[in-house]
């Protein structure tokens, strides 16, 4: 499996490489074991030395059958002084030693890190001489949505140096994304099928990224999640960085509120500031941001780019590349997508209580603390695309914290002084994400039906999808990226075979 053993020619042979990259490309290759990560480093430490200054980056993959954990990482590491900058920088993103395809970027590096950890290995397809992409300069990106999605997409490809167009018909995160805050906070599937679980590693993905990226996203840390009947079978192995059973007393210390049963204390769950992202994104010089609605696509005879028109058919914008990431709304736009179901959801909130908890709280809905305020979420209301502000839906949100928290609602003030915001959920009928290429259309591409999960999902499947649309090696297994292609609800034609084929000796 191993193609490059960190010898002395290999490292001669890679600084060449290196050096002889031209702007924008990336090189792609397989490194050794990953072991103490000590070959991964001497790797990174070439490239500082020897990368051209033109925004070429290179993206290594390795491999770790049973993983170190960040705390095994440092004993071993702290042996190789010399590499003690970069070292910080690794153990900064290295990731849960659980089984996985654990995407590490370093945009300020150039450099990207694959980790390849447990049983996913057996899937990994091994290039035995480096991959070197080269951006085709008449490649233009339009993507059309400044949702999760949207905001997503382009940064994922603006950090490669391409220029966007993102169009959108009202304001950036005016739809389902623009709530005050999103927790990735959910149950965790049992260890054996983690590395096949979306959620999961989207959201691990998107708490190390932005606490990487940014130091305003990610808002809060750790939060307690009800327990229910199969759970405690269901979390048995996994590291203690990811999920803890704490007591009655232990709970009510962590959050600072009263607890009255057990709880898993998940340190890894986080709360994300949508309007710190979309601030973010939009700082990029490559983004452009046009406030039109999309209405159609289309080719001219004899023409490559696509042509993105408004309702009177007058082009907005056009491109050799699209990307759908318009919610509920992208069928519209291309009608061989899936159609997505919309539920809609009302969040509540009011000024935070004096004795507010600390932590993030999942019960069934969730409640957390945020800039002031205490938010409560979420109502769940089908075949309703209404985004009016509704009292009842304030008082169930409520009736849900009750229920686990009966003490914490006490002090709360009556629904009718709260605040809301109802916006619209969009999920195909499996609940998984649609990323892709969307079929009998080239070059249009779709990122959407992100559910009740956007903000776990988006940032894993934009990387996905910038890997697709450039070629580059996918930041999950070939399974996982196949669950979630827009065809896959597309019956195939099966081959009928005769009932009855005439024996040869007749
Ligand atoms: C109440 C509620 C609470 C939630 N809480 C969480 C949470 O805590 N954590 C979490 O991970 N997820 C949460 N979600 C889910 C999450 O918000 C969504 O999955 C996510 O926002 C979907 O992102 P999106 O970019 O696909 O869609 P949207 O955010 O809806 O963005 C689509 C954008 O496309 C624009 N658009 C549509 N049509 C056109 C067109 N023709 N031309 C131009 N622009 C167009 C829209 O104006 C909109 O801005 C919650 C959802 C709801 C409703």
């Amino acid at each position: 499996m191993t193609t490059f053993s960190v010898q002395k020619n290999d490292l001669q042979l890679l600084a060449q490489q290196f050096a002889d990259l031209s702007a924008f490309q990336c090189l792609i290759f397989h490194a050794n074991e990953f072991d103490d990560g000590l070959n991964v480093l001497k790797i990174w430490q070439l490239w500082r030395k020897t990368r051209p200054n033109n925004n070429s980056r290179i993206q290594i993959i390795t491999t770790a059958e049973k993983p170190l954990s960040s705390e095994e990482l440092a004993l071993h590491l702290a042996h190789f002084p010399d590499f003690n900058n970069l070292f910080e920088l690794l153990l900064a993103q290295y990731p849960p030693a659980i089984s996985g395809v654990h995407r590490l970027i370093f945009n300020d590096e150039r450099l990207t890190i694959d980790l390849w950890f447990g049983d996913v290995i057996t899937d990994l397809k091994v290039q035995t001489t480096p991959i070197l992409m080269t951006p085709n300069d008449s490649t233009t990106f339009v993507v059309i949505g400044a949702g999760i999605a949207g905001l997503s997409i382009s940064h994922a490809l603006t950090q490669r140096g391409y220029a966007v167009t993102l169009i959108e018909q009202d304001e950036p995160l005016s739809g389902a994304s623009g709530n005050p805050c999103a927790l990735l906070l959910s149950k965790l599937p049992k260890l054996n099928r983690v590395s096949g679980n979306l959620q999961t590693m989207g959201a691990l993905t998107t708490a190390r990224w932005w606490q990487n990226w940014a130091n305003d996203v990610v808002v809060s840390k750790g939060a307690l999640l009800q327990i229910e009947a199969d759970d405690l079978e269901k979390i048995q192995g996994y590291p203690t960085n990811l999920v803890q059973i704490v007591n009655s007393t232990e709970a009510s210390k962590k959050a600072k509120i009263t607890c009255s049963s057990d709880f898993m204390f998940m340190p890894c769950a986080v709360g994300i500031d949508p309007q710190a992202i979309r601030k973010h994104v939009l700082a990029s010089p490559l983004v452009t941001l046009v406030k039109a609605q999309a209405k159609q696509l289309f080719k001219r005879p004899n023409e490559s780019d696509w042509i993105i028109a408004d309702d009177n058919a007058q082009p907005i914008v056009q491109a050799t590349k699209i990307i759908i990431a318009n919610a509920k709304d992208s069928v519209s736009l291309c009608p061989t997508l899936p159609p997505l179901t919309v539920i809609r959801g009302q969040m509540s909130w009011l000024a935070a209580p004096e004795n507010s908890p600390s932590l993030a709280l999942g019960y069934g809905g969730y409640a957390a603390t945020f800039k002031n305020n205490f938010l409560l979420g979420s109502s769940f209301v089908r075949d309703d695309e209404c985004t009016d502000i509704r009292l009842t839906e304030h008082d169930s949100n409520l009736a849900l914290l009750k229920n686990s928290f009966p003490e914490l609602t006490k002090q709360l003030p009556p629904t009718k002084t709260w605040q809301g915001r109802a916006s619209l959920r969009a999920l195909p009928r499996d609940s998984m994400p649609v990323v892709g290429a969307v079929p009998q259309m080239d070059d249009v591409f779709v990122l959407a039906g992100l559910g009740s999960k956007g903000f776990s999902f988006a940032p894993l499947c934009a990387e996905l999808l910038a890997a697709q649309m450039l070629g580059e090696a996918l930041p999950m297994t070939d399974k996982l990226a196949a669950a979630i292609r827009p065809d896959r609800f597309i019956k195939k034609e099966r081959v009928r075979k005769p009932y009855y084929t005439a024996s040869k000796d007749n």
